[in-house]
């Protein structure tokens, strides 16, 4: 059984760096999607880790490569996501979560169409300012163009399966490792563990006696 696609989007500063790092850490069987991106690399991440940051040309090339599932622009820089690691891990049976814009999230949905999508909507706009501002890894620019484009990001919740209202941090972890467990648990993704457990139903009824 292929590995579920968790396409997991929201406005910038929504939260959803936390929920995901709490979610990898969790729960078993799932990764994370390594995007490339064009934009500068900010204080404390980790090139390959958090993003693979590459030049323009360099992005590019991979676009006439067809290395992307998806990929665009998003506050002014190249965002995509790398369709060979998205393949490698959901063909060993590994779940990925995905954490890409509202574009990017209807691209995927339109090439993968049992993929999941779930938004994180902050509690409000304030909220958002307030958390996007504390971050400071914005040019103050940067900042105005991040909570300028939110306003129609927010709009576009309705294009997702589900929402996680991100209040309380622990809460809206919860939500999230309930949605992955869902989905797992829906019968259409179980029909080989299900198929064989019936079997065994089939065996006994043939070897009673009397039946
Ligand atoms: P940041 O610069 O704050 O890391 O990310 C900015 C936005 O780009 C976020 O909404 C993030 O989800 C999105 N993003 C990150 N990687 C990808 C990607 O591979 N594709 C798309 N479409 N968006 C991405």
């Amino acid at each position: 059984m292929r590995g579920i696609l968790f396409i997991i989007s929201s406005p910038s500063g929504g939260g959803k760096g936390t929920l995901i790092r709490e979610v990898l850490r969790t729960v078993p069987n799932i990764g994370y999607s390594v995007s490339f991106t064009t934009r500068q690399i900010r204080e404390g991440e980790i090139d390959g880790v958090h993003y693979n940051f590459i030049s323009h040309e360099q992005f590019e090339n991979l676009i006439k490569q067809e290395e992307f599932l998806e990929y665009a622009e998003v506050h002014g820089n190249y965002y995509g996501t790398s369709k060979t690691q998205v393949d490698h891990e959901t063909s060993v049976g590994r779940d990925i979560i995905l954490e890409i814009d509202v574009q990017g999230a209807t691209l995927v949905r339109e090439k993968a169409k049992d993929a999941i999508g779930i938004f994180i909507l902050p509690p409000s706009f304030e909220v958002l300012k307030e958390r996007l501002t504390a971050r400071n890894t914005e040019t103050a620019e940067d900042l105005q163009l991040r909570l300028k484009n939110s306003r129609g990001e927010v709009q576009e919740y309705t294009k997702f399966d589900y929402v996680i209202i991100n209040d309380e941090v622990t809460k809206a972890v919860t939500d999230l490792q309930s949605v992955i467990y869902a989905e797992r648990c829906k019968h259409l993704r179980q029909t080989e563990a299900v198929e064989k457990i019936l079997d065994t139903f089939e065996s006994f009824k043939t070897n009673s006696i009397g039946d």
